[in-house]
């Protein structure tokens, strides 16, 4: 592999087959024939690495590109700090509800990854944890209707669900005496025919007005009943529908952004998202999935306390860009919108991940152009500058590095 003179180049992403997809959205994004795809993945990850494409046809993966160039493509700064690219930007589309879920901090994710590559365990094995040793902050971007489950309702909004809902009110000396800790490992250790005896009486009620249209998506029965029916197996009713009436639902607006931290747990019920976070795929699973859940190591990482959501909304930083601001060091996502024949001119810092979401547009980096549309994307690595000329109405997602680095 040879280092190549220009630092701008089309890249093309990884998708994601899984069962909980959509069967459209993202295969007419990319011009693809019609196909479940579920994420579509740009960046470095080593199970799911993008491919550069070079001027002369040939083709590199972007992770081992930026390994044999680490300079070259991400500078000096983000190199020393983070060793490689640090960050992963995704496109999701969820028809099923995804699991629960939480990440874990990068510390734990250091220790716990070393423990398990110790100890042998396949990283595909299917009772993996830890698929990588890096944490995984996320922030998700809706791009329509997007709805989800983040962290858990405020102690009074939780007692009052516990009080109202006749068949989980024995849950609510648990949270009154134990907190936030007791009453969720209370249910996801419960004995599957406890669980059952719990839960199938609610099923009952409500699956009749889940089928007859009659429960709105605002509704916590409406997730509960979907729940049921795709993940429900016979005698055994899935315990991550509790955690369905003790998180904060949540319905995003398109436009409107939502970050996740280490420790906060988290589900995807519907819709379709723009996603960045940490190139990490460090999942550990509470339920609402046929996949193993390791309960243990689960509330080693949920932080039990309540969560008052905030949505993000988008910041203007000049013209034709705007961010959604977060904490995260590992990245930072933004949007470029350029009416027809407008255009800008970016400065990479590091390496940078482009993705267009709507119209064609042509990159001029001095002599060298590359012509994009609608679904394709393209990198800029360290002290690259270019434009973007735009050839209709375009609008293209932007992860970057935070620069300069806190
Ligand atoms: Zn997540």
């Amino acid at each position: 592999m040879d280092h190549a003179k220009n630092k701008v180049f089309k890249l093309i992403g990884k998708a994601q087959h899984y069962a909980w997809g959509g069967h459209s959205f993202i295969a007419s994004l990319l011009g693809h024939p019609n196909k479940p795809i579920a994420e579509y993945w740009m960046g470095a990850h080593h199970n799911a690495s993008s491919e550069i494409l070079f001027n002369d046809g040939k083709t590199a993966k972007l992770n081992e590109y930026i390994c044999k160039f680490p300079l070259e493509t991400l500078g000096e700064p983000v190199f020393e700090k983070f060793g490689k690219l640090p960050y992963l930007l995704k496109i999701l589309d969820v028809k099923d509800m995804l699991s629960i879920q939480v990440h874990p901090s990068k510390e734990n994710a250091e220790i716990e990854f070393a423990k398990e590559q110790a100890s042998g365990i396949a990283v595909d094995a299917p009772n993996r944890n830890y698929k990588d040793n890096n944490h995984k902050p996320e922030l998700a971007l809706a791009l329509g209707e997007f709805w989800l489950l983040h962290g858990f309702k405020s102690e009074q909004k939780l007692k009052s669900t516990l009080q109202n809902v006749y068949e989980l009110k024995p849950l609510l000396t648990v949270f009154e005496s134990g907190g936030y800790y007791e009453l969720y490992r209370v249910v996801m250790e419960m004995d599957q025919q406890v669980v059952n005896q719990m839960l199938q009486p609610l099923l009952d009620k409500i699956m009749t007005a889940y089928q007859k249209n009659q429960l709105e998506k605002t509704d916590e029965h409406f997730w509960a009943a979907r729940a049921a029916l795709t993940y429900n197996q016979p005698d055994k009713i899935d315990r991550g529908i509790f955690s369905i009436y003790f998180f904060n639902l949540l319905k995003l607006n398109p436009g409107e952004a939502i970050f996740q931290e280490a420790g906060l747990p988290h589900a995807y019920l519907e819709g379709q998202n723009v996603e960045i976070m940490s190139n990490s795929d460090n999942v550990l699973r509470g339920g609402l999935t046929p996949k193993h859940i390791d309960v243990k190591e689960l509330l080693k990482h949920i932080k039990f306390e309540e969560t008052i959501p905030r949505i993000i909304y988008e910041k203007k930083l000049d013209d034709h860009v705007w961010s959604y601001p977060t904490t995260a060091t590992d990245f930072e996502l933004s949007k470029i919108e350029l009416k027809k024949n407008e255009h800008a001119s970016v400065i990479s810092e590091s390496a940078e991940i482009f993705f267009v979401m709507k119209g064609n547009v042509e990159i001029k980096e001095q002599a060298h152009h590359l012509t994009l549309s609608k679904g394709e994307a393209f990198v800029s690595f360290h002290a690259s500058g270019f434009d973007i000329d735009a050839l209709d109405n375009a609008l293209l997602y932007v992860a970057s590095v935070p620069f300069p680095q806190p």
